[in-house]
């Protein structure tokens, strides 16, 4: 036995003189060796020892006897995996035996006892608990390791998708001005596969961020089945492009607001429909949600297909990450199979579950639940408006609070051919020092910024606002952050709503019309 097997070893006995005889016994053993005279003694120092190799305990002892004393170190989760070794030299018989290992002992051994069988039983304890120490750092290695490596995929990510989105607008800006056949072709097949890596690196980023236990949910009022009908008509140009038709229903005792991320629900189930409308050649894909028929205040969502189906031996492995139902789907359907792996991990963070039933050849049906969470007011519950009814737009002063050039180029292209007057600041000290000089119509703030960060800056522009009794400006928070979480944070600092990045040029023209509205007296700002 080498060094690293020396384990501490606790001795319990009332008698000194067999405490000593013990440790004269273990002399040999390379190991730490502490003692205790009694029960209570004894679990003193086991709460203090978490880490002991092995107990050898006498049972009869005044007080706490020995049995006792094992059952409450096995009921202690900490200490529940200390081997103890029973030994006795009064109760020898068949049930006093039994007692012993009923209370978790992992031997009994009655005196007199021969010296070399405990000394080799011991030997192997200490032995079973250097190879439970190796395994123990073995797995916090392996735990250190894997959040490493997710941390790094969500950085990387991250750091990948600010200057993707910059190229992506940029070539739809491009697609936008005078270009011959070829030029525009060229565009429109280096924005489709900028779109398509935008698509994995949005996966790798969430699905290394929800790993490493970083994805926060955000909690805004939504209505469900708006989103499922939103989501469908979303989808509905993928569907009719393949000769699809695509249906929804929604029951009509959903409850038309519930608590929660809307964006993720809108994520998985633009995941279902997505893989629905991508493994079906014929027929259609239907996508409903109602009440559970059997779990109260819950709302099952269903995506069916006519599909391909799955074969049963895959439909267990399908939301497992990187996998996919074969080999030959990447070739013939692309993809990542990362979707229902982020799908899964969403919903069973949102409190739900998602399963699939499906018959080869015939189709599927993805299931999932979330639980109605019922809001204090519905007052917060805001509906979508009609862009038709939008009236022309107003010539509205904007001051863009955003540190990266390239955003503020991109920003700037967007709102080109619009009357909108768009003022550029860099970070949020520059932007309260430049409101508090002349009047803007509309802030969109950056959140992550240097200096002053978006939600400092927005507090602060607000109390100066308080303070000086000025009517409060629109302040639109632009952040890649809204999907983790973020947008609870930017209203509760003061923001009156939320755009997330990558912005696209229509949500942004969007956004701001409706602004335009609310200025005009019309109605209440809120973004879909
Ligand atoms: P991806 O679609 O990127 O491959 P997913 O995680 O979304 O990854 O899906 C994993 C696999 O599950 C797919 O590759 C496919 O084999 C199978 N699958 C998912 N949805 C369907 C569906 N509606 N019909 C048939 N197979 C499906």
């Amino acid at each position: 036995m080498n060094d690293s097997h020396q384990g501490k070893i606790l001795l319990v006995d009332d008698r000194p003189a067999n405490l000593l005889a013990l440790r004269r016994l273990l002399r040999s053993v390379p190991s730490t060796i502490m003692e205790a005279g009694s029960g209570s003694e004894a679990l003193g120092l086991v709460l203090e020892n978490q880490d002991l190799a092995i107990i050898l305990m006498d049972v009869d002892m005044p007080g706490m006897d020995g049995y006792e004393v094992a059952e409450m170190i096995k009921g202690v989760r900490e200490t529940h995996h200390i081997p103890i070794i029973f030994l006795t030299a009064a109760f020898k018989d068949h049930q006093h035996r039994l007692r012993g290992y009923r209370a978790g002992g992992a031997d009994y051994i009655e005196k007199p006892f021969d010296e070399e069988i405990l000394l080799a039983k011991v030997g192997i304890f200490l032995e079973l608990h250097a190879l439970r120490q190796e395994l123990h750092l073995a797995k916090e290695r392996a735990e250190k390791a894997d959040l490493a490596k997710s941390e790094f995929l969500a950085t990387m990510s991250h750091e990948i998708r600010s200057p993707m989105n910059v190229v992506l607008g940029m070539a739809e800006v491009l697609l936008e001005t005078q270009l011959d056949a070829e030029q525009r072709r060229l565009v429109q097949v280096m924005h489709h596969s900028g779109k398509a890596l935008l698509t994995v690196i949005n996966d790798v980023l969430d699905f290394s961020r929800i790993e490493a236990g970083r994805l926060t949910l955000c909690e805004v009022p939504f209505s469900p089945g708006q989103v499922v009908e939103e989501t469908a008509r979303l989808m509905e140009m993928t569907a009719e492009e393949r000769g699809l038709s695509l249906t929804r229903l929604i029951a009509p005792d959903v409850p038309p607001a519930t608590l929660g991320d809307d964006g993720r629900v809108r994520q998985v189930l633009i995941n279902l429909l997505g893989n629905a409308i991508k493994f079906t050649h014929q027929g259609c894909v239907d996508v409903r949600l109602a009440l559970h028929p059997r779990q109260p205040d819950t709302l099952l969502f269903r995506v069916t297909d006519t599909g391909i189906g799955i074969p049963p031996e895959q439909a267990d492995h399908i939301f497992e990450h990187f996998t996919q139902a074969d080999a030959g789907i990447t070739r013939r359907y692309g993809g990542t199979g990362l979707g229902l792996a982020i799908s899964q991990r969403l919903v069973q963070l949102m409190g739900g579950n998602i399963w699939v039933e499906s018959r080869v050849g015939h189709g599927s049906a993805f299931s999932f639940t979330l639980p109605v969470r019922t809001l204090d007011t519905q007052a917060h519950l805001t509906s979508v408006m009609d862009d038709a009814l939008a009236p022309p737009l107003l010539p509205l002063r904007i001051l863009l609070v955003e540190d990266s050039a390239d955003n503020q180029s991109l920003f700037r292209i967007f709102l080109r051919k619009t009357p909108y007057q768009l003022v550029t600041v860099n970070n949020g000290a520059e932007a309260v020092s430049r409101v508090k000089e002349e009047p803007f119509d509309l802030i969109l703030m950056d959140i992550q910024m240097p200096v002053l960060d978006g939600y400092a800056a927005t507090r602060q522009i607000r109390q100066w606002e308080r303070e000086e009794g000025r009517s409060p400006m629109v302040i639109l928070a632009l952040s890649a952050h809204a999907t983790e979480g973020k947008k609870g944070e930017s209203l509760a600092a003061g923001c009156d709503d939320h755009l997330t990045k990558p912005i696209k040029k229509q949500n942004l023209l969007q956004a701001i019309q409706r602004v335009g509205r609310v200025l005009d007296g019309s109605t209440m700002p809120r973004s879909s």
